[in-house]
């Protein structure tokens, strides 16, 4: 994966144990990125974080890794659950998100006698009770199934030193605050707490006066903006041509060899599941993924899509978020949703890391409140095109200017004619994010 990480400082550079260098060298880390080279200092000295970082900055690593360091000296081979109690927890929004963090933990703990695990619902109890009651010094939890664990008392949080909540704005939006509060009762108030979150919200500022004491932030992506390796076009459609619209779109896509992998949003459960089997029919390789599906299929689904089995995810927004898919190359809203702050996290699939993307919005007339919203918060005017397919000429074809392709012009040359069909008078490229204040570098 490309990844465009802080030349000034190297891994070695924070003190970090043999153990845990291993492990990141050998997932081809060279160097930390911005949102670890400043989180992993202030963690590392027992400093309360607030950090704000979209998925894909690598801030899953920026806490990982110094919490890791931080609990090495408890680290002991003993095959006594009481010599490993749970030093470090962290709470995060979906089983999709949770089971990732836990993935990558696992990765970097593999040196050490560290344990994690990690607790989510929609699956069977008992094997996290196993592997709770044997001892684990990192637990990875979403905060429903963490509770129903304390409920039966095979958890116990008397020990915990440092607490993560990983996507804070998510679980709040997802209304987990009365069992964040209830969780947190439980743990010592003598502790180090880390906050990470998208946006910063009233609410999550809140949150952090409530449970963070003097912490300091972090801040990578700047707030409301995407990663200026993406770049957003809107297509203006009426929605009973949507379907068709993204259709051409998918196979405009391919007849130039991009990649055919995408996600598609959309805002119900229902709608998801119907717009994939309408591209199913139309010889589109498609899987759904919304909250109706069980946490098996969900994995079953995102595997197959993984593999490159399906090119096309249809998602709905609390199924996605989170998912950690590499390179994601492009991203399409089928309709706007209801909340601006959605569509950063949305387009935020795509971009990763410094990789590059495309958001394309398919938006109808009953959208443009929310398309001006949108514009308002990211603080530019996206992109407008016609749909490929639906007019002659290079310029009706959105993918002519091939905005992805380096050495390429981001932006067309608009002709007067298109510049009458809705091209803003001043397209604006997509501001810099991922690497907001700090400096850029190959
Ligand atoms: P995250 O924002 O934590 O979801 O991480 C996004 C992706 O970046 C994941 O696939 C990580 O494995 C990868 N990553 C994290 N840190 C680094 C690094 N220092 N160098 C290269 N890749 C990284």
């Amino acid at each position: 994966m490309s990844i465009e990480n802080s030349k000034e400082v190297t891994f070695q550079d924070f003190g970090i144990a043999e153990v845990i260098l291993r492990a990141i060298s050998e997932q081809g880390y060279t160097q930390p990125t911005p949102i670890q080279a400043q989180a992993i200092p202030h963690v590392l000295q027992g400093q309360d974080v607030m950090g704000a970082a979209q998925t894909g900055t690598g801030k899953t690593a920026a806490f990982v890794l110094p919490i890791l360091q931080n609990i090495l000296p408890h680290a002991n081979s003993s095959a006594s659950p009481a010599r490993h109690p749970i030093r470090a927890l962290v709470l995060a929004p979906t089983r999709e998100l949770a089971d990732q963090v836990a993935d990558n933990a696992q990765r970097y703990a593999k040196y050490t006698d560290l344990r994690t695990a990690v607790v989510f619902g929609g699956v069977d109890m008992q094997p996290q009770t196993m592997q709770l009651r044997s001892g684990v010094e990192l637990l990875i939890a979403t905060p429903g199934r963490l509770l129903d664990h304390i409920g039966q008392k095979t958890v116990s949080l008397s020990q915990v030193q440092i607490l993560v909540l990983d996507e804070a704005d998510r679980m709040l939006d997802m209304g987990f605050l009365p069992d964040l509060q209830r969780i947190i009762a439980l743990i010592p108030k003598e502790r180090q707490t880390l906050l990470f979150s998208a946006t910063f919200s009233p609410e999550i500022k809140k949150l952090a006066q409530s449970y963070l004491r003097s912490p300091v932030t972090v801040e990578v992506a700047r707030q409301n903006a995407a990663a200026d390796t993406v770049t957003q076009v809107v297509h203006k459609v009426p929605s009973e041509k949507k379907r068709e619209a993204l259709v051409n779109i998918l196979r405009a896509r391919a007849a130039r060899g991009l990649s055919k992998q995408c996600i598609v949003f959309t805002n119900s459960r229902l709608g998801c599941s119907k717009l994939a089997s309408s591209l199913e029919r139309s010889q589109i390789k498609a899987g759904a993924i919304h909250g109706d599906k069980s946490q098996i299929e969900r994995m079953q689904i995102l595997e197959a899509f993984k593999q490159g089995q399906i090119d096309v995810l249809v998602a709905t927004d609390v199924a996605a978020r989170g998912l950690d898919i590499a390179d994601m190359p492009c991203v399409i809203n089928h309709e706007l949703p209801f909340n601006a702050e959605d569509y950063v996290h949305r387009i935020g699939r795509t971009g990763r890391a410094g990789a590059q993307g495309d958001a394309i919005a398919l938006v109808d007339s009953s959208e443009e409140k929310l398309l001006a919203d949108i514009e308002k918060l990211m603080n530019r005017q996206l992109l407008r095109l016609p749909v490929p397919g639906s007019g002659s000429g290079p310029e009706s074809d959105p993918f002519f200017y091939m905005p992805y392709r380096p050495g390429q012009a981001n932006v067309p040359e608009v002709k007067p004619e298109a510049q009458k069909q809705d091209l803003p008078t001043k397209p604006t490229k997509t501001v810099g994010a991922l690497l907001g204040g700090m400096k850029k570098s190959s």
